[in-house]
């Protein structure tokens, strides 16, 4: 792996490890705004059941002096009782002594609801003393918590900062830069290569793409995240155990009236693909260069099927899972596109799995990866 790649991995993790304490430091205050809020809460509604109780006491207080006059006017109007003439007079008087009465009692009965009300009020004023207690103790011990917290995480900070300016001096200006700028976008500025993939944004690579990040000579960016790509060496060796739970490849009719092959030598060109289609009684075959996907050299046509046509391009070539109509072959023009490109690298990799891990030697007659020309 390249140094700058190193060094990048290392201050990738430590520009998580500052996110993080610098988003914990920031998070802090509120939980004890939030606290504090609560408190607010509960000291609101002590205040209403304190002024509940005054209200209460206050009623009290003026039944009391209604009964206290109720009376005073009951007394007098015995006194004058006793001096009265008529009979008439006397009715009158005794009258205005049992309405006084009636309203004594009436005052009563409302002092002693008061009473019975008082017994729940003070209930509830105790119940918010004693979770107001409690809050500001739990506030306290927050904030005594979150001060701690906030001293140690500065510490860390300090120490993670000093750090990565530390990583950052031993990597490339170009490639700090472009680092920076990816990672403020995107979050993060690195990303590794698994399964032909970008893992940070699960696009697959080019051909060539993936081929430069493997070599590690030279530092590669994603064309369609431009994440700076590396790839682990070994996250592939451990890869083996994974594709035991891959689906089994699918594998292609050996009568198929199109076939695709992959050709590790063919003449200058190196590794290719092969598309040979059977159409009217003629047979054509088509060479892609692997990592381009360009169309190498002519469309060639010859008489017959394209196994009778085509034997020394079949035999030890690894006959590949693919179907395109012909229009599509043409329409594809000089270039294979992407999709078909990734498609047959995809089922390549498949096919030298299968080979390594020998799983289907069964099925060797009809679908050996390498074929022999047909007899
Ligand atoms: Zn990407």
């Amino acid at each position: 792996m390249l140094p700058d790649i190193e060094n990048l991995l290392k201050l990738q993790d430590v520009d998580k490890e500052i996110r993080r304490l610098q988003d914990e430091v920031a998070e802090l205050p509120k939980r004890v705004a939030a606290i504090e809020q609560k408190l607010a809460g509960t000291k609101a509604q002590l205040d209403k059941a304190q002024a509940g109780v005054k209200t209460d006491e206050a009623a009290r207080r003026k039944y009391e002096t209604n009964i206290k006059d109720l009376r005073e006017k009951i007394s007098k109007y015995r006194d004058q009782s006793l001096a009265v003439k008529t009979n008439d007079q006397y009715k009158a008087l005794l009258h205005e002594i049992q309405f006084a009465e009636k309203d004594i009692s009436e005052n009563e009965d409302k002092i002693l609801e008061l009473m019975v009300n008082a017994d729940a009020r003070d209930k509830e004023v105790k119940a918010a003393q004693a979770e107001l207690k409690e809050e500001a103790a739990e506030i306290e011990n927050e904030k005594e918590q979150a001060r701690q917290r906030t001293a140690e995480d500065q510490k860390l900070l300090a120490e993670a900062k000093g750090k990565r300016d530390q990583l950052r001096g031993g990597i490339r200006e170009d490639l700090l830069r472009h680092y920076e700028r990816v990672s403020k976008f995107r979050g993060s500025g690195i990303a590794e290569v698994r399964d032909h993939k970008c893992m940070g944004c699960q696009v697959i690579l080019r051909p060539q793409t993936y081929n430069d990040v493997r070599s590690g000579t030279d530092v590669v960016f994603c064309d369609s995240c431009q994440r700076i790509l590396f790839f682990d060496q070994k996250e592939e060796l451990a890869a083996p155990k994974q594709t035991a739970h891959r689906p089994k490849r699918h594998h292609p009719k050996i009568d198929a009236p199109q076939a695709w092959y992959y050709r590790p030598e063919f003449a200058a060109a190196g590794e290719v693909f092969l598309c040979l289609t059977n159409a009217s009684g003629q047979a054509s075959r088509r060479v892609y260069d692997i990592h381009t996907g360009r169309l190498l050299g002519d469309i060639l046509i010859r008489e017959g099927n394209y196994r009778e046509a085509f034997p020394e391009d079949i035999t030890g070539s690894t006959r590949l899972n693919g179907n395109w109509s012909e229009e599509e072959l043409d329409g594809f023009g000089a270039e294979l596109p992407m999709v078909v490109l990734d498609s047959l690298h995809a089922d390549l990799d498949a096919a030298r799995l299968e080979a390594a891990s020998g799983s289907h030697a069964k099925q060797a007659v009809t679908a050996t990866p390498t074929e022999q020309a047909a007899s």
